[in-house]
């Protein structure tokens, strides 16, 4: 862990708490842009990958700021699990609007960085006039920076939401994601909700010429789970060769399986998704998409569609062979051939079900077939009006027009826990980028610095809608 930085923002806070913030049509005040970027620095200076014991002191310090700034302290909880932990925050409301809290969840840890293959100090943030650079500024700091600064400006607005509001930063969203799972079965009291946010994926997009042209929201995810499939021989010496044989039986069933294509499947997310997404790319790859909206059993748009990777995903189920270990000695028979399938399940079929499948596709029932893992399956969240109006309604001031487009995404985030929770769940962010600017997981990973602004506009926009119109406090 590095030595971290001693943290700054509570002499600006003190300032701040004086005087009664203005939020306007037009921008967030600028008190807030600073707190954020001030929670930013802190956050990227304490190494939070998996291991380094990091994440527990980083939610301790978002809660000593949380009640700094008037939370009582029974409202801002950390949960710990191992080396990492949870935070979880409750804004208490009225209650007049008489509905369930609304949830909105990041996460604090980050995939590991070695500062040896960065440009920059992955575990500093630096800028330049554009950009903020860091390991996790993009991927989940920045949000977790962003919620913390909202509940502050909400709080210290005297606003009072009428119904709660809950914020839940996990612990482990990039290695085990045992923090999720363990607060939706042993805390759900604490994070029940009508629906969450998840404020990780989704989001603006911006082309070459930095235009938003499209804002994604989340509602699904795949299922991801791998499976192992074994050929077994009892092998021998390779100067005498059987006629059976472990690899070649392998080789056999996953040629069966490159053969094969799981069923088209859509949803309402998959369908609107191409709806709003095909004028917007237009050409052939455009035309397929309104054909299929027209005519789910048009064959040459599907084909067309399913060359091309980047939607493959969104057309069904698919399964493909990872990673192949067989053999013991170049002159031996193998005694056992294995090779990895990793599948990303459409929403609604079971892991089980998709194994079904594969074993029957194989075509072989002496191959032994397992699950790695635990996949978690989740259904897709119903498609929610007023949450897709409200988001519309709130980048009105900042993007007018740029179309709201429904997403599957095909990894498994936290939202997925909370889906499979019974919590249906969105993915959506504040943040604005060129799909090329973005290197979350990857070498200087960076931020439009802008994005601080736009997302205070955007969630404070959505807190109103969802939430009950700003009161102005009488002092
Ligand atoms: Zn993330």
């Amino acid at each position: 862990m590095l030595p971290l930085k001693p943290i700054v923002l509570f002499s600006f806070l003190s300032l701040a708490l004086g005087s009664s913030p203005s939020w306007s049509e037009t921008g967030a005040d600028a008190r807030y842009e600073i707190l954020a970027e001030s929670l930013l620095r802190d956050a990227i200076a304490r190494e939070t990958a998996f291991g380094m014991g990091a994440v527990p002191a980083y939610a301790n310090s978002l809660r000593e700021h949380l009640i700094s700034v008037g939370f009582p302290e029974n409202a801002v909880q950390i949960v710990p699990l191992g080396e990492t932990a949870s935070l979880v925050v409750r804004y208490t409301g009225d209650g007049s609007s008489g509905r369930k809290p609304i949830l909105f969840s990041s996460h604090m840890d980050v995939v590991p960085a070695d500062p040896n293959d960065w440009v920059r100090d992955p575990f500093e943030l630096q800028e330049d006039d554009t950009f903020y650079y860091g390991r996790g500024v993009l991927d989940n700091k920045f949000d977790v920076s962003i919620l913390t600064t909202l509940f502050t400006a909400l709080r210290q607005e005297g606003y009072v939401p009428n119904r709660d509001l809950i914020i839940a930063f996990t612990g482990d969203e990039e290695s085990y994601q045992a923090t999720v799972q363990q607060l939706t079965r042993d805390y759900r009291e604490a994070i029940d909700a009508e629906f969450a946010f998840v404020v990780d994926g989704g989001g603006g997009a911006l082309n070459d010429a930095g235009e938003a042209f499209q804002f994604k929201v989340g509602f699904a995810e795949k299922t991801y789970a791998t499976f192992a499939v074994t050929a077994r021989n009892p092998g021998g010496h390779s100067s005498m060769p059987r006629s059976d044989n472990a690899i070649f039986e392998l080789s056999d069933a996953l040629q069966r399986l490159q053969g094969y294509r799981f069923p088209l499947q859509t949803n309402e997310i998959t369908l609107t998704y191409f709806e709003r997404t095909a004028p917007l790319i237009g050409g052939d790859v455009g035309d397929a998409m309104t054909r299929i909206v027209a005519d789910p059993s048009d064959t040459e748009a599907i084909n067309l569609l399913r060359e091309q990777p980047e939607y493959v995903g969104t057309l069904g189920t698919t399964c493909i062979p990872t990673m192949l270990a067989g053999g013991h000695a170049e002159n031996a028979l193998p005694q056992s051939a294995t090779a990895t399938v990793n599948c990303r399940i459409f929403p609604g079929n079971g892991v089980e079900d998709t194994l079904d499948v594969l074993r029957r596709v194989a075509g072989n029932s002496e191959l032994e077939w397992g699950i790695v893992g635990e996949p978690v399956s989740s259904d897709a969240s119903p498609f929610n009006t007023e949450i897709m109006t409200a988001i519309s309604n709130s980048l009105e001031t900042l993007h007018p027009g740029v179309p709201v487009i429904p997403q599957m995404g095909s990894g498994t985030t936290d939202g997925a826990f909370f889906r499979a929770a019974g919590i249906p769940s969105y993915s959506v962010t504040g943040i604005f980028i060129n799909p090329k600017d973005s290197f979350a997981h990857g070498l200087n990973e960076r931020v439009p610095k802008v994005s601080i602004r736009e997302s205070l506009i955007f969630w404070r926009a959505m807190i109103d809608q969802l939430a009950g119109p700003t009161r102005v406090p009488s002092n």
